[in-house]
């Protein structure tokens, strides 16, 4: 069973799976130099990957970029099915001020767009498409500043995880806003 925060302190640090918490095996397509005789490979150096290379989970075969694999040490690792259970519940308690909400399960974002009758100052409406990893880091910044109910961490620990309406509008308020903007 995988730890519930992320423990990778050495090559793989900040890599997590997003589907079964799994922080051991990556296969990772890298950009590397080869040395080649007429033979074959005789040695690779300086081997290198980035944001969007692609990675399988050893674990459980999920796929994706490293982009969608990145955390940070000590994040409690909400798997994509949390997310998505967040993303249903943060849909009845965003609706006071949003215009609309759109999930792409396949790409792993939810893209959200502010009303404009909740316009305060003279700005126009904020239209992001938050990644499931953007709303990951904005769950830890409101644990770490102690702005998350206990029982969460209780829940996620058990696996039968319920976000609330008023908890997934908190989350994706802080994803867009970096802050509770409406309450
Ligand atoms: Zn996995």
């Amino acid at each position: 069973m995988p730890a519930l925060t992320a423990t990778n302190a050495n090559c793989l640090e900040g890599l997590a799976c997003p589907s079964c918490r799994a922080e051991d095996a990556f296969d990772i397509t890298v950009e590397t130099i080869a040395g080649l005789t007429d033979l074959g490979v005789d040695h690779t150096r300086d081997i290198e990957w980035t944001q969007t290379s692609l990675i399988t989970c050893c674990s459980c075969q999920r796929k994706g970029t490293v982009e969608q694999f990145t955390v940070e040490v000590e994040d409690v690792l909400i798997t994509d099915e949390e997310i998505e259970n967040l993303i249903e519940q943060a849909g009845f308690g965003i609706i006071h001020w949003a215009e609309s909400a759109i999930v792409d399960f396949d790409e792993h974002t939810y893209r959200v767009v502010e009303s404009d009758d909740e316009f305060t100052d003279n700005d126009e409406p904020a239209d992001e498409t938050l990644t499931y990893a953007q709303l990951r880091r904005a769950f830890n910044d409101l644990r770490r500043s102690d702005q998350l109910p206990d029982f969460m961490l209780r829940e996620i620990a058990h696996g039968d995880i319920r976000f609330d309406s008023e908890i997934g509008d908190r989350i994706v308020q802080q994803a867009m806003f970096g802050e509770h903007k409406y309450s």
